[in-house]
């Protein structure tokens, strides 16, 4: 599966990193990466709840 981040919109919140951890990470810029290439099968649940609970719409699944 591909994830898309928005880096303008993210704040760092850390809800992604805490539902998803092997796939998102922030930085200590505050701002959240994709760790890795992209987020596999057994990655794909964690990650929808992470693009469902992003306080600012940061993430997104394309496609
Ligand atoms: S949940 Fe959204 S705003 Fe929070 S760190 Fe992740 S991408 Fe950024």
């Amino acid at each position: 599966m591909r994830v898309e981040v928005d880096r303008e919109r993210c704040v760092g919140s850390g809800t992604c990193e805490l539902l998803a951890p092997d796939v998102f990470e922030v930085g200590d810029d505050g701002v959240v990466r994709v760790l890795g290439t992209q987020p596999g099968p057994a990655d794909e649940d964690a990650v929808r709840d992470a693009v469902a609970q992003c306080p600012t719409g940061a993430l997104g699944l394309p496609g």
